[in-house]
């Protein structure tokens, strides 16, 4: 697709008679340079013939407005010069000019530069369309990568962080905390009278129960640090870096009274007409060369604490001198 732009309509036509043996070029003439690009808009062309004389627009200007158009940047222009001068020329190709012709060429050297710079052209086009669909398909991947990453670190009913990236969450937060001598809470919470809730209600109400559990269970922290994750059936773990044992109390005391305010009748339960839950909690400076299983078992004693104690209360576990 050849775009002639050109004041003088015999050019066009002594062009248009040198190409019409040539089936497959298309050829297209403007003679108003002020229409030129939004002519080029229209057409399409993959290579632009461009006369460097004309009264309105000079060549050489139109050309640089060519380069300056997002639509048009990128096609190649061939310069058609009246002589053969260098100064010309380099100030064609220096306005943005691909190639450079004195009118009127021979057929075959036209021929054979307008083919040149078309396939040039649409080559691009299709290398720029190539990695178009490239870049969007690695942006899809590293989309899909990421919800991946997500579902494997997260728990099918609840959605709260599953027990496999809680372990590595506070492998992490462990060392930190130990380098930097800081506090690390720990509260663990397991639901009581669950199976009662179940043989109640049956297995899905049970399911249910335990996403509405989660969902406040989420609401109780707000720190980005924070992790809450089912770490069993009905047992749920928070990991709070950097939080002392006053803080750790808030929480505990928080996530107690909204678990209750839930109101969920569990008419099987012992302990109280409502779901409760039984809560264990310590904060730990994690020593040197002390391990993240150290913490757990502190926490699990604690639930276990208040389990024996009567169950719907928050029992402390105080880590033991270094
Ligand atoms: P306790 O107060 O001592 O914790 O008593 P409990 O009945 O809660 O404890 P137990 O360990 O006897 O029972 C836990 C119940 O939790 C039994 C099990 O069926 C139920 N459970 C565990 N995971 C799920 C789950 O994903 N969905 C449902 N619906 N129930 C679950
Ligand atoms: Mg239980
Ligand atoms: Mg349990």
């Amino acid at each position: 697709m050849v775009l002639l732009v050109d004041d003088q309509s015999f050019v066009a036509e002594m062009l248009q008679r040198l190409l019409i043996s040539e089936s497959d070029i298309n050829f297209h003439y403007c003679d108003d340079p002020s229409q030129a690009i939004k002519t080029a808009e229209q057409i399409g062309p993959t290579v632009i013939l461009l006369d460097l004389m004309m009264p309105e627009m000079d060549g050489m200007t139109l050309c640089r407005f060519f380069r300056a158009h997002p639509s048009t940047r990128d096609i190649p222009i061939i310069m058609l010069s009246a002589e053969e001068d260098a100064i010309t020329k380099a100030q064609a190709f220096e306005a943005g000019g691909n190639d450079y012709l004195v009118k009127l060429p021979d057929s075959v050297e036209l021929i054979a530069r307008l083919r040149y710079h078309s396939a040039a052209y649409i080559n691009k086009l299709q290398r720029d369309d190539a990695y178009r669909a490239l870049r969007a398909s690695q942006m899809k991947l590293e989309e899909l990568n990421l919800k991946l990453r997500e579902l494997a670190n997260s728990d099918g009913l609840t959605g709260l962080v599953n027990r496999r990236h809680f372990d590595e969450r506070l492998a992490d937060e462990w060392m930190r905390a130990m380098r930097y001598r800081r506090p690390l809470t720990l509260i663990m919470f397991d639901i009581d009278a669950f199976k009662a809730y179940n043989d109640r209600f049956g297995h899905l109400e049970g399911d249910e129960c335990l996403k509405q559990v989660a969902r406040v269970t989420q609401q109780t922290i707000n720190r980005p640090s924070d992790t809450v994750a089912r770490y069993g059936g009905e047992e749920f773990i928070f990991l709070l870096p950097d939080t002392d044992s006053s803080g750790a109390l808030k929480i505990a005391e928080d996530l107690r009274a909204r678990v209750e305010a839930l109101h969920l009748p569990n008419p099987g339960s012992t302990v109280s007409p409502h779901l409760t839950i039984s809560i264990g909690v310590t904060t730990i400076v994690p020593g040197i060369n002390s391990m993240p299983d150290e913490g757990i078992k502190l926490v699990d004693g604690a639930m276990y604490q208040a389990k024996n104690a009567g169950r719907n209360r928050i029992s402390i576990a105080v880590p033991p001198p270094d």
